[in-house]
C-alpha cells in the first residue's frame, strides 16, 4: 500500500466524502481524485515521468494537496520548500535537488522572473493563481520566461485524460524534504512511499484519526509534521482536512467553529498566541476532542494554561524530518505527561544511549535513536552525511533525551545547536557564513536564547574589523540574504570571542554568558 493508493481507494469506496475544505467550500474524495489524476496527465504532458524531481513552492491551499498527490502518481518525487525563502535560498535547493518542475504560487511570480537564470535545469513553471490579476502578469513576462510558464488551472482545464498511478516499490523516494544541518547548508531527506505511508498509517491509529475526524492544517505544508499529521494521515483515514491558509488565532477559532473541526495541531508557538488572543472564549475550541503540539518543546505551564482555558488534552509529540517525522506521542487513551513527548508510536522504536551506542539506565541523559519503517533512506547526494546520521539501521537525531520507567520519553536539549524560532529551525551556522560574508565581519557566532513570544530568539556575536560598522548595518545585511525569522533579533559587537585550544568558538560559553545577564 502507498498514500496515492490508498486515498484512490477510499475515492472509489466513499467518493462523495470530503476530503478538504478550503475558503467555505468542500472538495469531496472522488472530485480530489479525478482532479489529481487529471494534474498528473498534466504533468505528464510537461514531460514529468517516474523518477523526476518536482519543487514546491507553495502554502495552504489545495494547490499543494493535488501537486503533492499528483507527483507521487507518476512516481515522481516531489521536493516541499518553505516559499519564504530568500532566492537564494530556494535557488540552492532547487539545484542541489535537481528539480526540473517548479510549481509556485503567483506571489511568487517576480521571484520566478528574477531566478529562472540561475535554475539551469528547470524545463517548466507551474504558476498557481490565487489573485485575479496573476493572468495578466504572466502575460507580461518577459519572452525568455514566458515559454516556460504554465498557468495551474489552464494546464488543469487542458488535461486530455485522467493518468492512473504508476507502480512504485516501496522504497522508491516520495519527497525530498531540505532540513539544515550542521554543516549549516540545508540537506534533502529522502523519505519513500514506505516511509511516508507506514508513518502516517502509524500515527493516525496511535491517535485515532478516523474518517469522522476534522483536521485542522495551519501548520505550514511544506514542513514534515504538517506533510504526515495533517494532511497524509488524515486523508488515508478518510477524514476531512480544513485548510487554513495563514495562521492567526483568529481565522484559526473561526475555522474550528465553523467546520465543527475535531482535531487540531500546532506549534508551541501557536498555542501561545491562541492563548494570549484576547477574544478567546473557551467555547471556542468546544468540537476539538484532540489538540496535538509537536516541532519543539511546548512550555509545561502553556500546556496547564492552555488546557485549563480551553478545556482540551494537549497531546505532544516528537519528530524530525529524517523520520517522516513521528517517533514519539502522548498516547490519548493512557496517561498524557506534561513536558514529555509520550511513548514510542506503533511500529517505531525509539531508545537513549550514550555516545558508545549502548542503552542508558532510566533518567539518564543519552542521544535519543530511533528505529523502523519512517526513517529515511539517505540524505539526497550525501553519502557521507547519511551513513553518520544512520548506524546498523538506527537514526542518531542529535537530541539528548531521557525515558522513564514507563516508557515515556523526556527531551533534554539539543544535541546540535539548531535554534527554533517560532516553529521554524535556524542553524547558527547558516546565519553565521552569512554575517563572515560582510566585509566588515571578522568572526561571528550564533546562539539561541528563550524568547517568550517565539520559543527562542537568534543572537549574534560579532567582532568587526572596523568600528565605522553597525549593528543596524549588520541587521540591514541578514535581512537582504536570510529569510525573515532567520535574521538575528540581537547583535552585539565584542572584541573578541571565546575559543578553545584549537581556535573552535564556543557558542555555548556566549550563550551562559548571556542566560546569566538575562
Ligand atoms: P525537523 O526536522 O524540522 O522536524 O526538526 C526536528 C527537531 O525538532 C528535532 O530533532 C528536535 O530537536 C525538535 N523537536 C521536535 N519535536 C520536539 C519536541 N516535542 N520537543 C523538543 N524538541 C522537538
Amino acid at each position: 500500500m502507498n498514500l496515492v493508493k490508498r486515498v484512490h481507494e477510499i475515492a472509489g469506496q466513499n467518493p462523495s466524502k470530503a476530503a478538504y475544505h478550503f475558503m467555505g467550500k468542500d472538495t469531496s474524495y472522488g472530485e480530489f481524485e479525478q482532479t489529481v489524476g487529471k494534474f498528473a496527465n498534466a504533468l505528464e504532458s510537461l514531460g514529468v515521468k517516474k523518477g523526476d524531481h518536482v519543487a514546491f513552492l507553495l502554502s495552504n491551499t489545495p494547490h499543494f494537496l493535488i501537486s503533492l498527490y499528483a507527483t507521487m502518481r507518476l512516481g515522481a518525487t516531489a521536493v516541499p520548500i518553505n516559499p519564504i525563502y530568500t532566492p537564494d535560498e530556494i535557488a540552492y535547493i532547487v539545484n542541489n535537488s535537481d528539480a526540473n518542475v517548479v510549481i509556485a504560487l503567483d506571489a511568487l511570480l517576480p521571484l520566478v522572473e528574477k531566478a529562472h537564470m540561475a535554475l539551469p535545469a528547470v524545463k517548466s513553471y507551474i504558476i498557481c493563481e490565487t489573485d485575479p490579476s496573476t493572468a495578466d502578469k504572466m502575460k507580461q513576462l518577459p519572452d525568455a520566461v514566458k515559454g516556460k510558464v504554465h498557468a495551474f488551472s489552464s494546464l488543469l482545464f487542458n488535461a486530455s485524460s485522467v493518468t492512473l498511478p504508476v507502480e512504485v516499490e516501496v522504497d522508491d523516494t516520495a519527497v525530498i524534504l531540505y532540513t539544515s544541518g550542521t554543516t549549516g547548508k540545508p540537506k534533502g531527506a529522502m523519505l519513500t512511499h514506505g516511509n511516508l505511508y507506514s508513518n502516517a498509517r502509524d500515527v493516525g491509529e496511535y491517535l485515532k484519526i478516523s474518517s469522522a475526524d476534522r483536521v485542522i492544517a495551519t501548520l505550514p505544508v511544506f514542513h514534515v509534521f504538517a506533510l504526515t499529521v495533517v494532511v497524509n494521515a488524515p486523508l488515508i483515514q478518510g477524514a476531512t482536512i480544513i485548510l487554513v491558509p495563514r495562521f492567526n488565532p483568529k481565522d484559526v477559532f473561526d475555522a474550528i467553529k465553523s467546520t465543527k473541526a475535531t482535531v487540531f495541531a500546532g506549534v508551541p508557538t501557536m498555542y501561545n498566541f491562541m492563548y494570549q488572543f484576547p477574544e478567546a472564549q473557551p467555547s471556542d475550541f468546544e468540537s476539538i476532542r484532540m489538540a496535538i503540539s509537536g516541532g519543539s518543546a511546548l512550555p509545561v505551564a502553556l500546556l496547564h494554561n492552555f488546557e485549563d482555558k480551553f478545556n482540551v488534552r494537549i497531546s505532544e509529540g516528537y519528530g524530525l524530518s529524517e523520520a517522516s517525522p513521528v517517533t514519539c506521542f502522548n498516547p490519548i487513551d493512557r496517561e498524557r505527561k506534561a513536558g514529555s513527548i509520550g511513548t514510542s508510536i506503533v511500529n517505531v522504536e525509539n531508545k537513549v544511549v550514550n555516545e558508545l551506542g549502548e542503552e542508558v539506565a532510566v533518567g539518564e541523559v543519552g542521544e535519543l535513536i530511533v528505529r523502523g519503517p519512517n526513517v529515511m533512506k539517505g540524505y539526497y547526494k550525501m553519502p557521507e552525511e547519511t551513513n553518520a546520521a544512520i548506524k546498523d539501521g538506527w537514526l542518531y537525531t542529535g537530541d539528548l533525551a531521557t525515558v522513564d520507567e514507563e516508557g515515556y520519553f523526556f527531551i533534554v536539549d539539543r544535541k546540535k545547536d539548531m535554534i527554533i524560532v517560532g516553529g521554524y529551525n535556524v542553524y547558527p551556522r547558516e546565519v553565521e557564513e552569512v554575517l563572515f560574508a560582510h566585509p566588515g565581519v571578522s568572526e561571528a557566532a550564533v546562539v539561541g536564547l528563550p524568547d517568550a513570544d517565539f520559543g527562542e530568539s537568534i543572537n549574534a556575536y560579532v567582532v568587526l574589523k572596523d568600528p565605522v560598522h553597525t549593528t543596524g548595518e549588520l541587521h540591514k545585511y541578514c535581512s537582504e540574504h536570510l529569510a525573515k525569522y532567520k535574521v538575528p533579533k540581537n547583535f552585539e559587537i565584542l572584541d573578541e570571542l571565546p575559543k578553545n585550544t584549537t581556535g573552535k568558538i564556543l557558542r555555548r560559553s556566549l550563550k551562559d554568558q548571556a542566560l546569566k545577564q538575562q
